[in-house]
């Protein structure tokens, strides 16, 4: 693979970091995942967008333009001829050449950035699709800025080997009562036809696939309800699915080994994986 490292594309092998760099010792940095389909980007529009909030969030500057990063992401998909996979993006608060709490001045320190593909052939043809996937429940012990799309990925990690120990694809992370999110997805579940997933706020991140999905059943006249549910409200509804830009829209079947619905996916999220491929294939730059 060719990757990208502040400025240069190189064999991975080659491409190297700082250990003294603040993403490797703070977890200080935030990222991006845009997927490609047919050789082009889905949303990267939202995903920038994101980014450069995220950044700012963190007071950190962003390191290239959109069109810089643009052409970035291009490069590497035609280098690692990437038709159906991942481009992810990563940016730190760079090298200060020794381990100190506060940040470094950024006149000084230029933040990290790193880029690289992953190829995933058959990633919109995703068996899951007809299957679905099944989740536990764990407690959201996730710091309080979740919006932010930091590298602190831990808990979220635990939380996916906690499902795995369980025979479960993936845990919903529950505060106070509510499903924030998944370990790396937005939760939705349908009930009488009308879609319910949680109001955006810090509590989780505002996906971008989540985004374009509600804008597009809206305007496909599907009702949408944004606030919180529970894993009670969950297992009781008629329907319960995921979005994320690398799994697009899948279905949920069961939670806490309880079956949603009749246990099988359900037609809403099937219709909206379609429209949201079919969509976001005419849009892919
Ligand atoms: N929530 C969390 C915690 C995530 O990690 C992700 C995926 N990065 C999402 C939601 C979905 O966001 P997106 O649709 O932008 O991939």
């Amino acid at each position: 693979r060719t990757v990208y490292v502040n400025g240069e594309y190189l064999p991975e092998a080659e491409a190297t970091v700082s250990i003294f760099d603040r993403g490797f010792l703070m977890a200080d940095g935030v990222y991006e995942v845009t997927s490609v389909l047919g050789g082009k980007l889905l949303d990267f529009d939202g995903h920038f967008a994101r980014l450069e909030r995220s950044l700012r969030e963190l007071d950190m500057a962003c390191p290239v333009t959109k069109d810089e990063l643009l052409a970035i992401h291009r490069e590497l998909v035609a280098q690692n001829g990437i038709d159906e996979g991942m481009v992810y993006l990563q940016v730190t608060r760079g090298n200060p050449g020794d381990r100190d709490f506060s940040f470094p001045d950024p006149a000084t320190t230029p933040s990290t950035l790193v880029l690289f593909t992953q190829s995933k052939p058959g990633l919109a043809d995703n068996p899951t699709a007809k299957t679905g996937i099944k989740v536990i429940s764990i407690e959201d012990i996730r710091w309080g800025r979740r919006d932010i799309k930091t590298v602190q990925l831990l808990y979220p990690s635990m939380g996916k080997m906690m499902a795995k120990k369980a025979g479960c694809d993936d845990a919903w992370m529950v505060e106070d009562g509510f499903v924030t999110e998944g370990t790396s997805n937005n939760a939705y579940i349908v009930k009488g036809g009308r879609i319910i997933t949680r109001n955006l706020g810090t509590d989780i991140l505002h996906g971008i696939t989540r985004a374009a999905v509600l804008r597009m059943a809206a305007e496909a006249q599907m009702e949408i309800e944004e606030r919180p549910f529970s894993v009670a409200e969950a297992q009781a509804a008629d329907e319960a699915f995921f979005t994320s830009a690398s799994a697009f829209v899948l279905p949920v079947v069961e939670i806490d080994g309880e079956a949603v619905g009749t246990g099988a996916p359900g037609p809403v999220a099937a219709r909206l994986r379609e429209i949201y491929l079919d969509e976001s294939r005419k849009t892919a730059v």
